[in-house]
């Protein structure tokens, strides 16, 4: 039996001090300092490079496309086995980390900041799996290319980018979500609400950077003395275990409130400040803008706009995750995912239905779902490596969260994340034990050289 686990303890230094690297590297998208081969900003563009590097000091072969992604070949073959997984990481809060999200801290042997599991950990642990692999020398028929996109996190344009000029492999995985197998992703829609609703109570209301990840913190200007709402406010706030803040402001007051974070894919898990806000204040003035969201956007699974869904990939999800209010202008950002064979035409003209008699427009991008046979050759042999490494008998699954599989064919989620573990992934203090990583890490090893022997 190869003895994957040993060389893995071997690299475990280097691997920890590879991801350091990564981590100091903000590549959070910054349209600001984009230019040519650099489309997702300066940040994204230095630690495309820093990979590019890692993979050059070990002594493989690389390449990278206009700045977009990039590829490190390790190994010999006609075919290629790809692990695909991305270098740029969600925006981080100003408050609630404890530590500085771009300085990796390792402590009792937990690393936190920005990308230590997503994605630049679970990368490393696919490239540190090859890398050994390689170096075992082992018999295999199929080269390994890990590729590294810059933009996954808003949209995957990278990737797609990246293989106009660069072919598929054969079949491939990418570690950026959840073990055992993701076999199933949900189909998504973004829908973007945008029209003129009158002030009426509301000066201005703010929350949200990204439609994927529930919103933390809502900012609002309402009309009136704070003293107005004040205890009716601190006791909703305590009734349902939020925080947040009533303050003057000029003649008016400043409402925060302060929810919870999660990913969109699963709403369930945070708490929509804006969605609460909503709740409260439509009691307290008569807006549209709050009553549209109160009525009809403020629970999770799309029952409040008629549109909940359940398939076979499980109920349709929700979440509203940008809004800006304004002068009367209104901008809102839903994001949906249900399971693959939803009509998406008709959950459309449903919202707008509900939107149309508050004058307000939609338009609705979609991406489709992905669903690969749960028996195929690539999802048992994933399978099987985790269920060897963890001896548990925890069974493939579908998600709601979309990832570079459905870039390319033959290509599933495969981890990093383990089950029972809060990882704090698009939130504060994000966090891996060393061990999970080095567990994954075993995975892929045995993974990857079951299907390229
Ligand atoms: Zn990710």
């Amino acid at each position: 039996m190869i003895d994957f686990r040993s060389e893995i303890e071997k690299e475990k230094e280097n691997f920890i001090n590879d991801l350091a690297t990564l981590v100091s590297y903000p590549s959070v998208q910054d349209d600001s300092t984009a230019k040519e081969n650099q489309p997702f900003g300066k940040a994204n563009r230095d630690v495309l490079d820093a990979m590019l590097s890692i993979g050059q000091r070990d002594g493989f072969a690389t390449a990278e496309v206009d700045g977009y992604a990039g590829h490190i070949d390790i190994g010999e073959g006609e075919e290629t086995f790809g692990v695909l997984g991305h270098l740029d990481v969600v925006p981080v809060n100003d408050i609630g980390w404890d530590s500085n999200p771009f300085v990796m801290k390792r402590e009792n042997e937990i690393l936190y900041g920005r990308g230590v599991v997503d994605d630049k950990g679970a990368l490393l642990a696919g490239y540190y799996a090859c890398k050994i692999i390689n170096k075992l020398d082992l018999d295999t028929r199929m080269k390994m290319r890990v590729i590294f996109g810059c933009n996954e996190e808003l949209g995957s344009k990278c990737v797609k980018h990246y293989f106009t000029k660069m072919p598929f492999p054969k079949m491939g995985f990418t570690p950026d979500a959840s073990f055992p197998v993701v076999y199933g992703e949900k189909a998504m829609a973004t829908v973007n609400i945008t029209g003129s609703i009158a002030k009426k109570g509301l000066i201005s209301m703010f929350a949200g950077k990204r439609a994927n990840i529930v919103p933390e913190e809502v900012i609002a200007i309402v009309e009136g003395s704070y003293k107005n709402y004040l205890k009716s406010f601190n006791d909703f706030l305590e009734k349902n275990h939020l925080d947040g803040t009533c303050e003057e402001e000029g003649n008016h007051t400043r409402l925060i409130l302060k929810g919870k974070s999660a990913h969109a894919s699963l709403p369930h898990e945070g708490k929509n400040a804006v969605s609460y806000l909503a709740l409260y204040l439509v009691n307290e003035i008569d807006n549209e803008l709050i009553k549209l969201i109160a009525d009809n956007m403020s629970d999770y699974h799309g029952v409040g706009l008629k549109i909940a869904h359940n398939g076979l990939m499980g109920d349709l999800t929700m979440n509203l995750g940008v809004i800006g209010y304004k002068n009367d202008q209104v901008s809102l950002t839903l994001d949906i995912r249900a399971s693959h064979e939803i009509d998406f035409a008709k959950m459309s003209s449903q919202i707008q239905s509900v939107i149309s008699p508050y004058q307000l427009q939609s338009e609705t991008a979609t991406t489709p779902g992905l669903y690969v046979d749960p028996q195929s050759e690539l999802i048992t042999k994933l399978h099987q490596a985790y269920q060897e490494v963890t001896q548990t008998n925890d069974q493939p699954q579908t998600m709601g969260g979309g990832t570079y599989a459905k870039s390319m064919p033959n290509c599933v989620a495969f981890g990093v994340e383990f089950d029972g573990y809060d990882y704090k992934i698009h939130g504060n203090n994000e966090n891996i034990p060393v061990d999970h990583l080095m567990l994954a890490t075993e995975i892929y090893c045995k993974a990857i050289y079951s299907l390229i022997k």
